[in-house]
């Protein structure tokens, strides 16, 4: 079994895009620009935004939260995004979900011009990865496939199984395995029989935020795990994989935390450099 690095490959990425800001910043006179808006004061959001706004920090990204009163209204929400669209020292914009009860999470996301939604949530870039073209990918789903190439993983021709048909994990991952030629079968709450359809697996993409799902004879002899999942179980963040039980199964496996989390972050700051390189170059 080999561990899936992806604290150590996020490390090495948000270096090398700090080195790469540095020296965009003295061409273009100007730092990339984040705006993360937050709304309401959901605990484990306030936790995500602070990790996103200190790893801008240290790679030299300007990065400004806007903490929005949870009863604010879907309006004028729209307009702070209208602004942010606006505003030429932001490249990037994303707003972090969920949202309150009261406002449409498409719908919001749906406001950020394309050209700055660095999450890829907006229909244009779900469209583009549905076509193969290029825009912006979400983070985790992106994070994965990079975590995957690092290690020499082969996807083409591979039989993957994604755990969750989210539109911020399950759905984008499958889409991009896809593209990249895999033979992707995608699992949901409502699937019968998951554990017939996880054996077949050659990569399991867990991604359904229920501890420790995936059981040790769920999965096939050297299979390659790739585990998404943050649960909360007394205190400790444990995956959507039985990790354990499978760690000495598994092909390759990444860890929680220490996998998926750290690459997110990483590809968050990725696509907001090129979000800045697409506006500067523009405008240069
Ligand atoms: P969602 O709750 O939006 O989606 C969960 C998906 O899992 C749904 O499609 C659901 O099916 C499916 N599911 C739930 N129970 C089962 C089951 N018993 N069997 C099969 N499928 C099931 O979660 P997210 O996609 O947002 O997140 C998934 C996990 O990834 C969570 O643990 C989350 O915390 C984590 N995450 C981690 C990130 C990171 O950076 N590491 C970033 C984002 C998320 P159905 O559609 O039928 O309801």
């Amino acid at each position: 079994m080999k561990i899936l690095d992806g604290k150590g490959l996020s490390k090495k990425i948000r270096n090398n895009i700090k080195e790469e800001v540095k020296i965009a910043k003295k061409k273009y006179k100007r730092a990339p620009g984040l705006a993360v808006i937050l709304v309401g004061e959901d605990k484990a959001s306030e936790v995500y935004v602070n990790m996103k706004e200190k790893a801008c920090l240290k790679a030299g990204i300007n990065s400004k939260t806007y903490k929005l009163n949870k009863n604010i209204s879907q309006n004028e929400l729209i307009k702070h995004i209208d602004s942010l669209n606006e505003n030429e020292e932001i490249d990037g914009i994303l707003v972090q979900l969920p949202l309150p009860k009261h406002m449409d999470e498409n719908l919001v996301n749906s406001q950020i011009s394309p050209k700055k939604d660095i999450d890829g949530f907006h229909p244009v870039n779900t469209g583009k990865l549905f076509l193969g073209e290029k825009g912006f990918i979400p983070c985790t789903p992106k994070g994965i496939v990079r975590l995957i190439k690092e290690y020499d993983i082969q996807i083409k021709g591979k039989n993957v199984v994604v755990v969750g048909r989210s539109n911020i994990v399950g759905k984008p991952s499958a889409m991009l395995l896809l593209n990249e030629n895999a033979t992707v079968e995608i699992c949901h709450s409502k699937t019968s029989n998951l554990k017939e359809h996880t054996l077949k697996a050659d990569i399991i993409i867990a991604a359904c935020g229920r501890a420790e799902l995936i059981k040790g004879d769920m999965v096939k002899d050297n299979a390659i795990i790739i585990d998404a999942g943050t649960n909360k179980i007394n205190g400790k963040l444990v995956g959507d994989v039985e990790y354990e039980a499978l760690k000495d199964k598994a092909d390759f496996i990444t860890p929680v935390p220490g996998g998926v989390g750290p690459m997110t972050i990483a590809m968050l700051l990725e696509n907001t450099l090129e979000a800045y390189y697409q506006n500067v170059v523009k405008s240069n």
